[in-house]
């Protein structure tokens, strides 16, 4: 069987020039969902909190430096070709040297602690990363790396729904975490709904879909109607750009879904705020 050798050190390269272009340049679905909301958000003081945060993403690109201060805990997707073998090091380590590089060397704000709960210290390099792989058939390995502000992370929610709650008890509770994270989540802000699965697979479902496109819709047309519908009522909310009211409170909503057991309908929501950051790349 042929295989693929790729160096651990261009997964090193790979990982800190994504993580640092993610931190300074925001997508373009981002740009252009905010530029939209410039033209229809109601809110005066909300238009003028768009019109701040397209600048700020300018200033980011412009200068090379990150769009927020929050520069968040990286979360790696990797679809792992199974025909890759890494010369020089494990994949692990390869990606940790590229997060430790990528928040020195950018300059991004360290805000990894090593215990959760007691010793609470900085690991001062931003590591570890959460790493979710998947293995796929080929001789690539793609990699979407990005950093997550916890404003945002903390007003995210799951719940074990049971079948019988239906479409209408999904949409309840997003909507109802959406309400109760009022405007703490730095909003506009981008939504990702997790539907099936176990426990854990929703939710890292959820972050999955924060780190799609808001330009794209769920192939699945009932998923993309309600992508749209919990868009429209979470904008109704009235929370607005920075919390300070207005019409634009997301600028889009993400459902990825899974098979399920059938008594059960994890849903989670993972929310991210308007730095909405993800980049990805092939080796
Ligand atoms: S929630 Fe997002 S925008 Fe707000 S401080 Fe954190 S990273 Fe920055």
């Amino acid at each position: 069987m042929d295989f693929r050798v790729i160096k651990a050190e261009k997964i090193t390269e790979t990982v800190k020039e994504l993580l640092m272009d993610c931190n300074y340049n925001i997508g373009s679905d981002i740009t252009n969902a905010l530029e939209k909301a410039k033209e229809t958000e109601k809110s005066e003081v909300g238009r003028q909190v768009l019109c701040q945060l397209i600048e700020n993403n300018k200033i980011a690109h412009d200068e090379q430096v990150p769009l927020c201060q929050d520069t968040g805990m990286v979360v790696l997707f990797v679809q792992y070709g199974d025909k890759v073998v890494i010369d020089g090091g494990s994949f692990k380590n390869a990606v940790t040297e590229g997060v430790r590089q990528a928040y020195k060397e950018g300059y991004l704000r360290k805000s990894v602690v090593n215990d959760p709960v007691f010793d609470r210290i900085n690991t001062r390099d931003n590591t570890p990363a959460i790493i979710h792989t998947e293995i796929v058939p080929g001789e690539k390995i793609v990699i979407t790396a990005g950093g997550k502000g916890f404003g945002s992370e903390n007003m995210s929610a799951i719940k074990m729904l049971t079948p019988s709650y239906g479409a209408e008890g999904v949409i309840d509770f997003v909507l109802d975490t959406v309400r109760k994270a009022g405007p703490n989540p730095c909003p506009p802000m981008v939504v990702g709904v997790g539907i099936g699965g176990t426990f854990e697979k929703a939710a890292q479902l959820a972050k999955k879909a924060t780190f799609r496109s808001i330009e794209t819709s769920n192939p699945d047309p009932r998923y993309a109607e309600m992508e749209q519908q919990l868009l429209d009522r979470i904008n109704k909310m009235g929370f607005g750009p920075a919390g300070l009211g207005g019409t634009t409170t997301a600028l889009g909503v993400n459902i990825e879904t899974y098979p399920t057991h059938i008594a059960g309908m994890p849903v989670a929501v993972n929310i991210c705020c308007h730095a909405a950051r993800h980049k990805t790349a092939a080796i």
